[in-house]
């Protein structure tokens, strides 16, 4: 019997992190839990510690981290609890976590994740802000650390889960691949009229058609900035050029991508829309593992479509396209302007047209630079949300 596979899981309250609980509670003896982490709430921290028995929990909010500490106390359970960035970064690192599932949404995963890089983990990377934020800067740290980088994102890990074995990132053409094809759903206003686009409420983006998932990525695929970000995690996970890198509307969300080779073929991975296949996936990579969806039933399904995007629709989708071909810290300015754009419409401060505004008017007001040092990157980063939050506010006086 082996030793079970010591796994960390940063955000484990979110929806991603709760698929991977799912997953690994379907093979209790081949994964031991060192960590778990989460923002804020700590009564969900609490209930996933007496279900899953980590070493560790931490909680972002230092005040959060002191009531688990008394919760978990008071019944008497033996898990450390810490705070912080500093927590997150030391449970990443940790010599008895194997595995580290990179599960927080936005800017804010950066540097756990950075730290499981530099520790030479095998990343379960999820966050694709991180990588959107800070491109070239990870990948080096992934490839001087010898860490082991695999896709979550469905459309990512289908691409790595159609490549040839052993491919490098210095070049699609080396392995015969002529482009990527990355399909998304639409989200729920694919059909919708774009007048009626700026009357839409936070509950209505939030309905994903075909995917249950945070609120945030659940706005970014209603812009389709979700697919945006994509695109630019696509051209760093595979060394692919924006040219190389096709988007294809399939609103049944079966296909979750595509890579085209050379002599015309096309392999696709399809499944369920369900994040615990690519997280099974992962976490048994290169073997498999059961993960709990349902198998596909061709006959019931009967048809898959498929069409071109709509760039005037979703001009989130133009705006990351854009930023990628300009490259340095362009990208990291659109994911903080979007990210500071996305909370204000969840907040009911701003309509839901006015993201892709926003993100355009920082992006035309932040100069970026190359893109390789952290303080560069964080100091671009904090630049473009104090004018994405300065723009807002003028808006919503003028209003
Ligand atoms: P979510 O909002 O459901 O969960 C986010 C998690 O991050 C929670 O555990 C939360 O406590 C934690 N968190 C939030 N802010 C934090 C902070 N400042 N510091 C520390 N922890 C913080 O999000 P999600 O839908 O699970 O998405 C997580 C990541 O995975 C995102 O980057 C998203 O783009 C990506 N992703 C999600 C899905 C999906 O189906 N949900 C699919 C593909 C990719
Ligand atoms: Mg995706």
């Amino acid at each position: 019997m082996n030793e079970p596979i010591g796994l960390t899981i940063l955000g484990s309250t979110g929806s991603v992190g709760a698929s991977t609980l799912d997953v690994i509670g379907r093979h209790d003896s081949r994964f031991r839990v060192i960590a778990l982490t989460a923002n804020r709430n700590d009564e969900a921290l609490f209930a996933q510690c007496l279900s899953h028995n980590p070493l560790y929990a931490v909680m972002a909010d230092a005040m959060a981290a002191d009531r688990l500490r008394d919760r978990l106390q008071a019944v008497g359970r033996p898990v450390e609890v810490l705070a912080g960035l500093a927590g997150l970064e030391r449970v990443a690192s940790l010599p008895a976590t194997d595995y580290v599932m990179a599960a927080i949404v936005g800017a804010a995963g950066l540097l756990p994740t950075l730290a499981a890089a530099r520790a030479r983990k095998r990343v379960l990377l999820a966050n694709k802000e991180a990588l959107v934020m800070a491109g070239p800067l990870f990948m080096a740290a992934v490839r001087e650390h010898g860490a082991e980088l695999l896709p979550i994102d469905s459309e990512h890990n289908a691409i790595f889960q159609c490549l040839p074995s052993g491919f490098a990132t210095d070049g699609l053409g080396k392995a015969g691949i002529r482009r990527i094809l990355l399909t998304g759903s639409g989200g729920p206003f694919r059909l919708t009229a774009p007048e009626r686009l700026a009357d839409v409420t936070p509950e209505q983006a939030c309905a994903h058609p075909n995917w249950s998932m945070g609120r945030k990525i659940s706005v970014d695929s209603a812009t389709m900035m979700n697919k945006g970000l994509e695109v630019i995690e696509a051209h760093w996970l595979f060394g692919a050029a924006p040219e190389q890198i096709e988007v294809v509307i399939h609103p049944q969300s079966i296909i979750h991508s595509m890579v085209e080779y050379e002599d015309g073929s096309v392999l696709a991975q399809l499944g369920n829309p369900d994040m615990r296949t690519p997280i099974a996936h992962a976490l048994a990579w290169p073997r498999r593992l059961a993960s709990g969806v349902a198998f596909l039933d061709f006959a019931r399904l009967g048809r898959l479509d498929f069409q071109a995007p709509d760039f005037t629709q979703f001009p989130c989708l133009r705006l990351a396209f854009a930023a990628l071909a300009v490259g340095g810290t362009a990208p990291t300015i659109l994911n903080a302007a979007n990210e500071v754009a996305v909370q204000a419409f969840l907040e009911g401060k701003l309509r839901f047209t006015e993201i892709a505004v926003a993100v355009e008017q920082v992006l035309a007001r932040v100069t970026g630079h190359a893109a390789d040092t952290l303080q560069q990157i964080l100091a671009d980063d904090a630049l473009a949300r104090s004018v994405a939050c300065e723009w807002i506010a003028a808006r919503a006086g003028g209003a």
